[in-house]
């Protein structure tokens, strides 16, 4: 079949060979020239230089309408090349050139959709690997990283470029990590372990092998557990130091039950004092449940606070008459030292005089006749809108290695333990909690030997 600018070139063709010989025919067959051999052979000269010239001229016309459209695609490719992926050519013929560039434009149109839609995959991949909690690193055959995500960089310390077509065994440095990672590329099966890496993270890692375009590649996933782990043990240390304590109390009774079944209950002056013994017992695991489940209540957050302006004083002086008996019993100098204009706090006076209370029963409970002396002072610096309230003993102090673990449940410094002074390692814990959920922090200073002081901030109350 012929195409339509084959049509077009044969038709111009004809058209001009037509007209020469037409030219042609008319100056030889006029009366002057027939017979006339010079003319003749003059007119054959001309009509053959006129052919040639305009078949010359008619081949550049059709070759520059042929190839012009061929060079602006060229122009529309280089573009396209450059990442203008909008450029396309304006379809003004009808012939094959026409069709073609409508081709060429409906091809770039599909190619544009693709790529967005592939961008568009793209961004939302690296959207999840860049804020998903896992750790994510692909390798290749040979164990070169080909890709790291943010949480793999800070679980393993390093920064992508430093990680980024390095060998993984350079960029984890842990025997373990890089022990599975060779266990996976051996055996070709799956790894899954949960490792320790340095003191504080523990991570659980999938090695994962896997087929790309007839590659191996292998796909790293690490599980930050270290939060799990830290809440198991908080609950087994929980359970744990529930029932040391619970054991000692228990026990004390059982003694005192077997003395009265031998034979005390027939001694009613020794019975009465192993009475007396086995209601202490009773009162102090009435007292640690009575504090487990206040503790429980206010990290449950199911105990609302009752926020209201409260003066500082109020917060403190009623702890301190109900306390100032036992400190005099105990030949403590109790002394209270308040600024005249400190600000409103927005507190829960209940529960902060709970506070007071649980650190100058532990003052005087650890100051052998000595010195106790709370007061409060307005923030001007680090903690700006802030009063803080401390309290201050000449006692024991608290041992170095003690310091950190004060405020943990049921902890109690093995001096208190050795000593048998009374409590239940919940009162800091509860003071904790109280002084948290106001906003506020606590915190201790203390030298064994010379005494401790216990601080704790609440947010000052809006003028
Ligand atoms: P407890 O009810 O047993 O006193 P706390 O939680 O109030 O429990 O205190 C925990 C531990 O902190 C105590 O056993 C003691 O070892 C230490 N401690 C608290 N206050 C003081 C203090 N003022 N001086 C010395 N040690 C203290």
């Amino acid at each position: 079949m012929f195409s339509q600018i084959r049509w077009r070139i044969a038709l111009n063709f004809a058209l001009l060979v037509t007209a020469v010989l037409g030219g042609l025919a008319y100056y030889l067959l006029r009366p002057a020239c027939v017979g006339d051999s010079d003319c003749i052979g003059r007119g054959l000269l001309v009509g053959g230089a006129f052919l040639v010239t305009a078949t010359v001229v008619l081949a550049v016309l059709v070759a520059e309408r042929t190839t012009g459209p061929i060079r602006q695609l060229t122009k529309v490719i280089r573009r396209i090349n450059n990442g203008e992926l909008d450029a396309h050519m304006l379809p003004i013929r009808r012939d094959e050139i026409g069709t073609l560039i409508l081709a060429f434009n409906g091809m770039m149109e599909t190619l544009g959709e693709r790529v967005t839609s592939l961008e568009e995959s793209q961004r939302q991949l690296a959207t999840v690997l860049a804020y998903m909690a896992d750790g994510v690193l692909i390798l290749d055959e040979r164990g070169r990283v080909e890709l790291i995500n943010p949480a793999a960089t800070r679980l393993l310390q390093t920064k992508s470029a430093q990680a980024l077509n390095h060998r993984y065994a350079e960029v984890v440095r842990h025997h373990k990590l890089i022990e599975l990672w060779q266990l996976c590329r051996d055996t070709g099966q799956e790894q899954l372990e949960a490792v320790e890496i340095g003191r504080e993270l523990f991570v659980q890692v999938v090695f994962t092998p896997f087929q790309q375009q007839g590659a191996r590649g292998y796909l790293v996933i690490l599980q930050d557990l270290t939060q799990v782990r830290h809440l198991q043990t908080v609950r087994r240390d929980f359970i744990s130091n529930l029932s040391h304590e619970l054991r000692t109390p228990l026990a004390s009774l059982r003694a005192v039950m077997d003395t009265l079944h031998d034979g005390a209950l027939d001694d009613p002056p020794a019975a009465q004092r192993f009475l007396k013994r086995a209601a202490g017992e009773v009162d102090t695991m009435t007292q640690m449940v009575e504090e487990l489940l206040e503790l429980s209540r206010i990290e449950s957050g199911r105990v609302p606070l009752r926020l209201k302006q409260t003066a500082v004083s109020d917060l403190v002086l009623p702890p301190l008459d109900r306390l100032s008996p036992q400190a005099q019993r105990a030949d403590i100098d109790l002394r209270i030292d308040l600024p005249a204009n400190l600000p409103l706090v927005l507190a829960d006076s209940v529960r902060v005089q709970q506070v007071i209370t649980n650190l100058v029963h532990n003052a005087i409970k650890f100051t052998p006749n000595g010195r106790i002396t709370i007061s409060a002072q307005l923030n001007h610096k680090k903690a700006r809108g802030q009063v803080t309230i401390s309290v201050a003993d000449t006692g024991t102090g608290i041992a170095n290695e003690d310091l950190p673990r004060i405020f943990e449940r049921f902890y109690k410094s093995d001096r208190a333990r050795t000593r048998g002074q009374g409590g239940t390692g919940l009162g800091l814990a509860i003071a904790r909690h109280i002084v948290e959920r106001h906003n506020g922090r606590i915190w201790v200073q203390s030298k064994e030997g010379k005494g401790s002081t216990f601080y704790f901030s609440l947010p000052i109350a809006a003028e």
